[in-house]
């Protein structure tokens, strides 16, 4: 750590790296000290969560856990800071590319990068120590997961969506503000589109995330005392931002009867197709060590070209980009269909 201490034991940052933030007057010294002392949990680590980890590392959060399932892709690289061509060539996992771009940007503080798929358990596994949990995924089930394990937990998230043009935060506090599931209950006119099917536009990722981390902070420096639990939306091409209340529902399965729906929802290992994407996702047995050795054994025998690096392995197969990760996730890209995929999945394996 870079925390210096003065004579009175008071601690001053680095020559002071943060100077111009604690002359902010809504921030100072006090605030400051808050935000160093802060822990977060960035859920995905795409186009929202490369963002919101830079500007956590720059304004000195202690300490940032990004959980994200993915590689860097060609694609990523128009709206998602920080990652480089070199990542794309190397496949690299999204977590870890983060982790050592940030480190190289604050090394005062702890950045920990972790390639998960998320579910209960990891979240489980990361919430307890930290302040706020930022959503910076791309899906709902993810989404409703993250809301009932903050509930059950009782921790503070803040919900972020964008697609083409558009885009939503809600800051969530259980027990006080609405829930994701209220909102939902309460908001006919909420935008839920996929960035895979309408596109994103590269200048409304720092405009979300920019209301998102400003959120963030007074959540921090405020605590109990913050009150701005308002749905924003927002659009970058109309340069408009609005922001309405939105009541809690008396009768919420989530945050008042906590019925945990998507806590409950029994693990399935089917084939799933990604969406708005021509990939597949299945659940292999593949995860163990022995499994990916095996597979790198049989590309190797049948002459299959691959790359592979600490938390993948990736090839094609019939004219199929194929992706293998270490916890037994495996993509087939370019597949019309769950059909087809599997056909291809059952050649290669049996
Ligand atoms: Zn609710």
């Amino acid at each position: 750590m870079f925390i210096q201490y003065d004579h009175k034991g008071e601690p001053f940052m680095m020559d002071s790296r943060y100077s111009r933030q604690m002359l902010v007057s809504s921030i100072g010294k006090q605030g400051q000290k808050k935000l160093n002392e802060a822990s977060v949990l960035i859920v995905g680590g795409g186009a929202l969560g490369s963002h919101m980890a830079e500007m956590c590392a720059r304004m000195g959060i202690s300490q940032i856990t990004i959980l994200d399932r993915d590689y860097v892709d060609l694609s990523n690289l128009q709206r998602q800071t920080l990652f480089t061509e070199e990542d794309v060539l190397n496949k690299e996992a999204k977590a870890f590319a983060l982790e050592k771009h940030l480190k190289k940007i604050n090394s005062s503080i702890k950045i920990e990068g972790m390639v998960a798929d998320v579910n209960k358990q990891i979240l489980e596994q990361y919430i307890h120590n930290i302040d706020i949990v930022l959503d910076c995924t791309d899906n709902f089930d993810t989404r409703f997961l993250i809301n009932e394990v903050c509930i059950l937990h009782n921790k503070k998230w803040i919900f972020a969506s964008c697609a083409g043009t558009y885009g939503n935060v809600v800051p969530i506090s259980p027990g006080k503000s609405a829930c994701l599931d209220c909102l939902l209950a309460n908001t006919p006119f909420f935008n839920g589109a996929s960035c895979d099917l309408i596109g994103v536009q590269t200048t409304l990722i720092p405009f979300i995330t920019s209301i998102q981390s400003s959120i963030m902070v007074k959540m921090l420096i405020q605590q109990e005392e913050f009150d701005d639990y308002y749905f924003y939306q927002m659009d970058s091409w109309k340069l408009q931002m609005n922001k309405f209340a939105v009541r809690r529902n008396k009768e919420c399965k989530s945050c008042v009867c906590k019925e945990f729906e998507h806590l409950n929802k029994a693990y399935t290992d089917e084939a799933t197709q990604l969406c708005g994407r021509d990939t597949v996702q299945f659940r292999t047995s593949l995860h163990e060590e022995a499994h990916f050795q095996q597979l790198v054994n049989y590309l190797d025998e049948h002459a299959i070209s691959y790359k592979r690096n600490k938390f993948i392995v990736s090839f094609s197969y019939k004219d199929h980009p194929i992706v293998l990760f270490k916890d037994g996730r495996l993509l087939i890209h370019e597949v019309p269909d769950v059909k087809r995929a599997k056909k291809l999945y059952y050649q290669l394996f049996n």
